[in-house]
């Protein structure tokens, strides 16, 4: 389970996952099959896997340090970690976290299936103290979208229910920031949607584990509810996971600079970035995370109606959601469902691989409201 000739991670994701052998292609083929002919072990796709998705699997196991078990999305992941868990179970969740995984927990703990807690993701204490008696905890970090980082190394360290899950979101982080599973973790969840796949051009998701029973358990719920990747979106994935380290690098200095810059603006009342000294989880980032992400927030004095006319108005930055894209987008997460925890004018942006002199001259003139 080590990556295979100790690479580094930047190496083992240029060569990693691709076919051995003499006259083998290069590249991992694109393979759209659905059966195979009988005798050699493969029979069918949604049992017993494509070349393709294997391949994947192979290089982000390799990556975080564990089996790799690949989905359709990032959710069908998420909705295979909860498979695994027992009629009953008690999950706990952050407060700042995903909207899809909280909807999936809210229904099902309104259908009986499972005991819902929510904790504030900066407290420590509380989670060291749920981990006694949690089935599952699900952590996230940096979380979405206020960026908290959560103390993993004492949480995943801290005395545990046997059987245990602790799960962690680790798409914002990526495997190149963080690896869950070398702190702890029992289950690392990647939306390779996100950063991973890092062109907006495809849905998929990966859990990782290192135990043997999880990563069979993974693939059964994979095969009995048919949430199996695409032939076509594994290939991208595979293909854009290549250039993720280079990809990451320059949109995280991206995205420090325009932090830098959003906090000096009249404008703006608070920017939410891990990489700031004045974020409240600045120091965690600093000793757990490999770099401090693509992702940055903000909110803008004004409330929802400057917030409103600024996403109407960036014209190189991208009004759209999602994040990890070669693109930089934004949108008011503020103005979403589900998210009435965050000011009115809070708006979340992906930083992408532009010139940042451009991204920064984009924004300065979409905020320039009295001059234009
Ligand atoms: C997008 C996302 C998901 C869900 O992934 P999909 O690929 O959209 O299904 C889960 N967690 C986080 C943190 C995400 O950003």
């Amino acid at each position: 389970m080590d990556r295979p000739l100790r690479l580094k991670p930047a190496s083992w994701l240029v060569v990693g996952g691709r076919p051995q052998g003499p006259g083998a292609p290069l590249n991992t083929p694109l393979v759209p099959a659905s059966n195979f002919l009988l005798g050699a072990g493969r029979a069918y796709a949604r049992d017993d896997g494509t070349p393709t998705w294997e391949a994947l699997e192979e290089l982000l196991g390799g990556l975080e340090g564990g089996e790799a078990v690949a989905f359709a999305s990032g959710m069908a992941a998420v909705a295979a970690v909860f498979e695994l868990l027992p009629l009953g179970a008690r999950v706990v969740l952050p407060q700042d976290c995903y909207p899809g995984v909280v909807g999936l927990a809210e229904r099902w703990a309104g259908l009986g299936r499972i005991a819902l807690v929510r904790l504030p993701n900066e407290d420590t204490p509380a989670w060291v103290q749920a981990a006694r008696e949690a089935d599952l905890l699900w952590l996230e970090s940096p979380s979405n979208p206020l960026l908290i980082v959560a103390d993993l190394e004492a949480i995943l360290s801290a005395p545990r229910k046997p059987g245990a899950i602790l799960a962690v979101d680790n798409t914002f982080a990526t495997p190149l920031n963080q690896r869950p599973l070398e702190l702890g973790a029992t289950l690392s969840i990647q939306s390779a949607t996100k950063l991973i796949g890092g062109h907006s051009d495809l849905l998929l998701g990966v859990v990782t584990a290192r135990d043997p029973g999880l990563v069979q358990a993974l693939r059964r719920i994979r095969e009995l509810m048919g949430a199996v990747p695409g032939a076509l979106e594994a290939f991208l994935a595979l293909r854009g996971a290549r250039t993720l380290a280079l990809r990451l690098e320059r949109a995280q200095a991206n995205a420090q600079a325009l932090a830098e810059r959003l906090q000096a603006h009249p404008l703006v009342a608070r920017v939410y970035y891990p990489g700031l000294p004045t974020h409240p989880t600045h120091a965690l980032a600093r000793r757990l995370l490999g770099g401090f992400g693509t992702v940055l927030s903000f909110e803008l004095r004004g409330g929802a109606e400057l917030a409103d006319a600024l996403c109407r108005r960036v014209r190189l930055i991208r009004h759209a959601t999602s994040l990890g894209g070669v693109e930089s987008t934004l949108e008011r997460r503020s103005a979403l469902p589900g998210q009435e925890h965050l000011p009115p004018g809070f708006i979340r942006l992906s930083v992408g691989i532009e010139d940042p002199e451009d991204l920064w001259a984009d924004l300065e003139a979409a905020l320039s409201f009295d001059g234009s």
